[in-house]
């Protein structure tokens, strides 16, 4: 079969790529090795998907190139998106700094996109397996379901995050073949594991959660933190872990919005447990683990104000050095990918290859937690969708 333009993943990028390539009247042809199209935009944002954020802008993006993301942003922003979602009547809300959610279910928008494909004659092989690809004169792709060739080829095969439900490495391993380099992978938006000693200290508090504050290389991020059975999840540890490299450590303000050195010293001559004392800011439990762990099970009255002065501190700043991350299985996105040098950042075609795109996660843009990476798969989709 012979197309204008094949795309590799039916998910978010690919399939807003096909709805504008075949606006612009090219014949459209999507391959997914899945049964299902859209696997990662149902299963986001706890099946409400976060489909965007009000507030986006480059510097919620991390990659080599911080301008990169740039003009894509600009052609498709999120006011695009929701007027898309409108076209459909499909209804969504703000949660909170201005994520984006579906009121109903991301299934929403998985069929408003699968409507609009269809509408503009977008043609699907889904349950394909890709064996090859190779360039002559056109774009030859060898796949199980026969040979397939095209003008232009557009890579939206995503990262390697969640491989239960489709993700693989195609996506990098065709950008090495045409000779594109490839940034470092790493997974990103991740829990981070405690060492063997911290996890048996802190096993059964799994489940407790606090609001913190984690510094992790110069960079603040505040919000949710939940302990687990192996470390630490959350919005705030998954925001880190962006951020986290192996072997360094993080250091975490337990209590951020409270003056405690003040009030452990306003409350010095108190005949309260520590962490009794303690319990008033942060979890019971969590304030009895802390100070039996470090030795401080005492009245506050019987600490000299250095000692308070060190409990304050290390409350507020403490230390800990991840042993790793949950890993892909866990990630919910890819760090780094495709080198944006190879790249046009306003058509998503690479340079070296006339014809070859990239779009979304294949890319070394990673978008912080809040709706961020979809809004680059739109805006990067919509991008190559205007010019393959
Ligand atoms: C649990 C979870 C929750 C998330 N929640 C949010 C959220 O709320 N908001 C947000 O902004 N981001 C969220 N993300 C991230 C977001 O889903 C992705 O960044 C986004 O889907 C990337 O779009 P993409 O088009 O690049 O890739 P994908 O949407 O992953 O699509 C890639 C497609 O390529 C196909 N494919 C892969 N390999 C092959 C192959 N070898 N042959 C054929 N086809 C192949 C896949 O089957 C898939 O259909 C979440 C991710 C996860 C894992």
């Amino acid at each position: 079969m012979n197309k204008e333009v094949i795309i590799l993943g039916a998910g978010a990028s690919g399939l807003i790529a096909a709805i504008e390539s075949a606006r612009r009247k090219r014949s459209v042809l999507v391959i997914d090795h899945m049964k299902r199209i859209g696997n990662k935009i149902r299963i986001s944002g706890g099946g409400r998907c976060n489909f965007t954020n009000l507030h986006v802008t480059a510097e919620n993006y991390i990659s080599l190139n911080s301008h990169f993301c740039k003009s894509a942003l600009t052609q498709f922003t999120p006011a695009d998106f929701m007027a898309l979602l409108d076209r459909h009547h499909i209804r969504y809300g703000e949660r909170s700094e201005g994520q984006l959610f579906c009121i109903r279910t991301a299934e929403d928008i998985i069929s408003a996109l699968q409507k609009e494909a269809t509408a503009g004659g977008v043609d699907f092989s889904l349950g394909t397996v890709i064996k090859k690809m190779r360039k002559q004169k056109t774009f030859e792709l060898v796949t199980d379901k026969g040979l397939f060739t095209a003008d232009s080829v557009i890579v939206a095969t995503g990262g390697l995050s969640y491989p239960d439900i489709g993700a693989t490495n195609l996506g990098y391993t065709i950008a090495k073949e045409f000779g594109l380099k490839v940034t470092r992978l790493r997974p990103g938006l991740v829990p981070l594991l405690f060492d063997k000693n911290t996890a048996r200290q802190f096993q059964d508090l799994s489940g407790t959660s606090l609001n913190v504050e984690i510094s992790c290389k110069g960079i603040r991020v505040s919000g949710g933190m939940l302990m687990t059975h192996t470390g630490l999840s959350g919005p705030a540890v998954l925001q880190a872990s962006l951020y986290w490299e192996e072997g360094e450590s993080i250091a975490i303000n337990l209590l951020p919005e409270t003056d405690l050195l003040g009030f452990l010293t306003d409350h010095s001559q108190s005949r309260a447990q520590l962490a009794n004392v303690l319990a008033s800011f942060l979890p019971k439990r969590f304030a009895q683990r802390w100070t039996e762990m470090n030795d401080l099970a005492r009245p506050l009255c019987q600490f000299s104000p250095r000692e308070i002065g060190h409990i304050a501190h290390n409350l507020q700043n403490w230390e800990i050095r991840p042993a790793g991350t949950a890993g892909f299985s866990k990630a919910e996105v890819t760090l780094g990918g495709v080198d944006t040098g190879e790249l046009s950042s306003k058509t998503m075609e690479s340079k070296k290859v006339p014809g070859l795109y990239f779009i979304g996660e294949v890319i070394d843009v990673t978008g912080q937690l809040g709706g961020f990476n979809l809004q680059w798969a739109w805006s990067s989709g919509y991008a190559a969708g205007q010019h393959a």
